[in-house]
């Protein structure tokens, strides 16, 4: 699948075609409205926005979470997995082939567990 931010300057494919996606109720999705979808690192190219997105972190400051400086759209976060391995989360919204009402919502309770 294909993602990018509104403007274009921030773009990535991921080897991913997802059917369900998480949504969190921790207190940056729940502002964001972020619908995510995991894919392991080794699986997502940044094609564009190197440089171009700034990095919001909170709570245990492990996860990057990238926002276009231009357009503001927040394609995607990072940071390592539970296993340790480098790991992207995918925000849906930002997908540009994938149509969301087949898209299944799984409720995650991040205010809780992260
Ligand atoms: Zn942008």
């Amino acid at each position: 699948m294909k993602g990018s931010c509104h403007c274009g300057k921030v773009a990535y494919t991921a080897d991913i075609a997802p059917t369900e996606a998480f949504l969190c109720n921790c207190s940056l999705c729940r502002r964001k409205g972020y619908l995510l979808a995991p894919v392991s690192g080794d699986a997502f190219v940044l094609e564009r926005g190197q440089g171009e997105t700034t990095v919001y972190r909170f709570n245990t400051h492990r996860i990057e979470h990238h926002t276009c400086t231009t357009c503001g759209c927040a394609p995607f976060s990072r940071g390592p997995g539970r296993d340790g391995k480098p790991m992207v989360m995918v925000n849906l919204r930002c997908a540009e082939d994938i149509d969301l009402a087949t898209v299944k919502p799984i409720a995650f309770d991040g205010a809780n567990k992260l």
